[in-house]
């Protein structure tokens, strides 16, 4: 009841109901009050009237024209404010899109999500380099089954801690598997953004890519490994054929007190007395067994490097285990810039016994050296086919006699035109056993002057790079 005298119509009605109640009950009074005469005063009934609508009329126009500019004015601060509102939405949306683009474009892998795992936001790098789409990555519980497979569970309980933070926090390197099934390492680091309008707590995960960071320090310590593995390896070859040599060195002197005796048996036996003749053959007797000693010493130390070694496959960068040889044989060669190694189709990580490979490539290279002129280049070739590692080694030097060929894998063979270049026949002995070990092939193309291909392949066994590399 009370508001509806405070509306305005119910004033405007009120104050007309009490002027016309005023004016009907007292404007006669007042007149006779005022001295005009009953007669006069029933003439003046029609000036009585208008002067009660003139009065009221300027009542109300008063009345409504201040009402109405009151509304006026309210209307025009409401739209005033309408219009105000309008623009601050216009210049949050601006914002919010700059915001979410400057996500999106981020050179950074990005994600904005809320804490019921919803993805508000995730920057085009993140999916450029996992390869997941964005519905993939519409929540947290899609990205961690996808990124950590079964490891995905303590990710989501770090995750939910996450949301008590205050301020950043550097999470350290997690290993995220991609669409294409190759692995990346990512540093993660978090930070609690302002809550959503529904009230949601808000998170922002940024990562930088380490992974070919955490590769190249892998190769480094790679390179320098097998660097260290093949020096060894030259060294062991060098002993072995040191110790071939000193053999037959060795058994030069037995064998000829032996041709010397039998010679001297052959003509003299029947003019020599008993004992000169056991005197001899007793002497045959301890060279024999001196030759015997000294090949049962030489096969034991050579043993212990060449045929007890057995078959280790590890995944190995076999680029890198090339190069290396490559720089290592010229610089045993004392030889520079003749050795160029091509790796064919950029195969990296195999699976190979390094041992073996060392020796397979420091025999070949060493030879091609040896058995071509100083200024002619050598070529190292790595290639890989579906089921085979192919190693090359050409060379444009002396050539093997092709009657001579089936013979060279033999242990201390070596061919006519070897003349006086240094060696015991027994390297390629060596590559033959190593390749047979891998289960692989070894060919050789030759032409006298003209020079050799030695192509070894071994069985293809991939390793995936970064799970090599991290396990
Ligand atoms: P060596 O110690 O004599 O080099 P290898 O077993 O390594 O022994 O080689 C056997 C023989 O094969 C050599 O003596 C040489 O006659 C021949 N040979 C090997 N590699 C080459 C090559 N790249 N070019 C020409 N002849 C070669």
């Amino acid at each position: 009841m009370v508001n509806i005298l405070y509306k305005p119509e119910s004033r405007v009605a009120i104050v007309y109901l009490v002027i016309a109640t005023l004016w009907i009950l007292f404007s006669d009074g007042a007149l006779l009050a005022l001295g005009v005469n009953e007669t006069v005063l029933s003439q003046l009934s029609l000036v009585k009237g208008l002067g009660f609508v003139l009065l009221t009329s300027l009542i109300l126009y008063t009345y409504l024209h201040r009402e109405f500019d009151r509304r006026f004015k309210l209307e025009d601060e409401l739209q005033e404010q309408i219009s105000q509102v309008k623009q601050s939405q216009i210049i949050l949306a601006q914002s919010e899109d700059r915001f979410r683009k400057a996500i999106e474009e981020s050179p950074y892998p990005i994600m904005l999500f809320a804490e019921d795992g919803e993805v508000l936001t995730v920057s085009k790098i993140w999916m450029e380099l996992t390869g997941y789409t964005r519905e993939q990555l519409s929540t947290l519980q899609s990205w961690t089954e996808l990124a950590y497979g079964t490891g995905k569970q303590p990710v989501l309980n770090h995750i939910d801690t996450l949301f008590e933070l205050t301020t950043r926090l550097d999470e350290g390197e997690f290993t995220i598997i991609c669409a294409d099934g190759t692995q990346r390492i990512w540093q993660f680091s978090s930070t609690p953004l302002d809550r959503l309008p529904d009230n949601r707590r808000l998170m922002m995960s940024i990562a930088t890519d380490v992974t070919k960071l955490r590769q190249a320090e892998v190769y480094s310590l790679e390179h320098e490994r097998l660097r260290a593995r093949f020096q060894k390896e030259q060294e062991r070859n060098i002993f072995v054929q040191r110790i071939i040599s000193a053999l037959s060195h060795d058994l030069r002197t037995p064998l000829t007190v032996i041709l010397s005796s039998k010679d001297i048996l052959d003509i003299y036996s029947d003019r020599m007395s008993e004992e000169k003749r056991h005197e001899k053959l007793d002497t045959i007797g301890r060279q024999v067994q001196f030759a015997l000693e000294l090949l049962d010493d030489t096969v034991n130390i050579a043993r212990g490097n060449v045929s007890e070694v057995s078959y280790h496959p590890t995944p190995v960068n076999i680029a890198t285990l090339c190069q290396v040889s490559v720089d290592e044989t010229q610089t045993a060669a004392a030889t520079q810039q003749r050795v160029k190694f091509a790796n064919l189709n950029g195969l990296e990580t195999a699976i190979i016994d390094e041992v073996l490979v060392s020796r397979i490539l420091v025999n070949l290279l060493t030879n091609a050296l040896k058995y071509s002129p100083d200024d002619s280049e050598v070529r190292l070739e790595l290639e890989h086919t579906e089921n085979w590692i192919v190693l090359r080694v050409i060379d444009r030097g002396i050539g093997i006699h092709e009657d001579e060929i089936p013979h060279i894998f033999d242990p201390f063979y070596r061919a006519k035109n070897a003349g006086s270049a240094n060696g015991t026949g027994l390297g390629l002995c060596i590559v033959s056993d190593c390749v047979s070990r891998h289960g692989g092939q070894i060919r050789v193309e030759s032409k006298l002057g003209e020079g050799s291909i030695f192509t070894v392949k071994l069985p293809f066994e991939e390793a995936k790079i970064v799970s090599a590399m991290t396990s």
